[in-house]
């Protein structure tokens, strides 16, 4: 039998934020033998969230796909590289540790490191967990280069990602996109109509009641969700028992010093602030809890904490955590905030637009819009979000805060069974195993565990087989190999300089 095929003609994408143009400029690359067009729709006076500023490693796989050179976009977005995140106060007040990228040290006879350096902490000895890890000794060190290709190399062991200004982001993919034929629309929508038959949505209406039509629409809209809330009622689940963080306030300031390849995280009364190093300043950001500080105390205490002179008025932001009960119903499917959003903690919200983007392209639907085909990108979608849910709460639960009632209410709060899995394994032998293909691997898992306080009761039994004496001499060749690998890298100021600068 021959297939006939019912090809989407045109794909409509709602929102100019971080998501509606990563979506348009990578379907302008993959579909460019496709025969339809895409048309992306934004109203210049409703703003873009614009915070999203840190990113996570895989986002190098997405400038990969895109062709992107990777100093070229740092230039254009005045990006920074990225090393970690070093977590203040979150376990205890004047408690410090770091989550990197890449992996701590290496494996010994296929047991995992840090399974070793846990001998060696219980005996007083090995000094921290970091000091095994490149990326965590390069970030305080304030040097960096990207990974050698000698596998051999410890410099292979560098792992990165980037800050930057998310509306240079935007802009630059526009251009991206703008010059492979995405047509924009600079057109406020109110509202949408839906075929009478099955709900489908037909078109969307514009402010001075004209339309456009399209087969495909893609919400990129932002918290509201036009379409896929809006106009297709999907409903959403409130996820704000276990991330009570509700709102935000942000402001970029002067930058005191040159940028740091790293993200800080500040636990504060209520939330978090962020810092985050640009070429050109530093954004920052308090995450709190409404139930616990009014935004005019949120904003008073990111301003008394601001390191440099203001930039920009405040910017005040709400959000509930959660997400769509579906990210993909009839022919819209949500992508950015407007599928959902949990905390910008451990900076996921633009991975997971890129995530959007390739499980669509794994499932491009024609116009049959196939409900076998939207109940699988549903499906994983589900599991994405709450296997990074999880490891979200964590940061809220392993706490030994109680000073005020934000970590007290967290510290003592009912977490998924899920979690409570992945915890039980840790604490009874350091165990961290990888389900589903979830974003967030054992070196993540082990520095928050570590870094919060949940302490193991045992290590892995192979490891004393290993004898004592030689564990203490690979461990201390592997620290120093680190620590002047991390010394022989330039300063990061000067690679960007070099590089990254116009
Ligand atoms: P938006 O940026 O809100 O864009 C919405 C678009 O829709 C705009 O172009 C707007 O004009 C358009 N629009 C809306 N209504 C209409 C209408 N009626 N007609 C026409 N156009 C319309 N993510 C990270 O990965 N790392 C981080 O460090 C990070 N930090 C964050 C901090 C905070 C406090 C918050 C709230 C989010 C953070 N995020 C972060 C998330 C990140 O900012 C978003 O995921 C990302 O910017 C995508 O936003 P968006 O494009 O979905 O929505």
């Amino acid at each position: 039998m021959t297939q006939t095929n019912n090809f989407v003609r045109r794909i409509a994408i709602v929102g100019g934020g971080t998501a509606g143009w990563m979506m348009a400029a990578a379907l302008s690359k993959t579909l460019s033998r496709h025969p339809c067009e895409v048309v992306l729709i934004e109203s210049p006076d409703i703003p873009t969230v614009g915070v999203g500023e840190a990113t996570i490693p895989p986002i190098q796989l997405f400038n990969r796909l895109l062709q992107i050179d990777e100093h070229e976009f740092l230039r254009e977005t005045r990006g920074t590289y990225k090393l970690g995140i070093e977590f203040v106060d979150w376990f205890k007040q004047g408690q410090t540790y770091f989550h990197p990228f890449g992996r701590y040290g290496a494996d010994i006879h296929n047991v995992p490191f840090h399974q070793y350096w846990r001998k060696l902490h219980q005996l007083g000895e090995g000094g921290s967990l970091g000091e095994y890890s490149l990326p965590t000794v390069a970030a305080y060190r304030g040097t960096f280069s990207p990974p050698d290709d000698n596998p051999r190399s410890v410099l292979s062991k560098m792992a990165y990602a980037y800050h930057l200004d998310a509306g240079l982001y935007a802009d630059y993919l526009r251009r991206y996109a703008e010059a492979r034929g995405v047509q924009r629309l600079a057109r406020r929508v109110q509202g949408a109509t839906v075929r009478p038959d099955d709900g489908f949505i037909e078109s969307v209406v514009f402010d001075d009641n004209s339309r456009l039509e399209a087969d495909f629409f893609i919400d990129c809209s932002g918290l509201r969700g036009l379409l896929i809330e809006e106009t297709l009622h999907t409903g959403y689940e409130d996820w704000r028992h276990w991330l009570p963080c509700d709102r935000a306030v942000a402001m970029p300031c002067e930058a005191p010093e040159a940028p740091r390849p790293y993200t800080r995280s500040t636990a504060r009364e209520a939330g978090w602030q962020w810092r985050i190093p640009l070429q050109h300043r530093l954004g920052n950001g308090y995450v709190y809890c409404s139930d616990y500080l009014t935004d005019d105390a949120a904003e008073s205490t990111l301003l008394a904490n601001l390191e440099g002179a203001p930039l920009a008025d405040p910017k005040r932001l709400r959000f509930t955590t959660g997400r769509r009960k579906q990210a993909w119903n009839k022919n819209c499917l949500a992508v950015g905030l407007s599928a959902g959003f949990m905390e910008p903690l451990e900076s996921t919200s633009i991975h997971m637009i890129q995530t959007a983007i390739a499980r669509l392209m794994t499932l491009f639907p024609d116009n049959a819009f196939d409900p076998v085909d939207i109940a699988e990108y549903n499906r994983l979608s589900d599991i994405e979000y709450e296997r990074i849910r999880d490891f979200l709460i964590l940061h809220y639960k392993a706490t030994a805060r109680d000073d005020s009632e934000l970590w007290r209410y967290t510290r003592d709060m009912a977490i998924p069974d899920s979690l409570q899995h992945k915890l039980d394994l840790y604490q009874s032998r350091a165990r961290v195993f990888r389900y589903d293909e979830e974003l967030f691997a054992d070196t993540s898992w082990i520095a928050v565990f570590e870094g919060q306080g949940v302490v193991p009761r045992r290590y892995d039994p192979l490891v004393d087989t290993y004898d004592l004496e030689q564990l203490r001499a690979v461990a201390a060749r592997m620290r120093q190999t680190i620590i002047a690998g991390a010394d022989s890298l330039p300063r990061h100021e000067e690679y960007l300089a070099r590089h990254c600068t116009a």
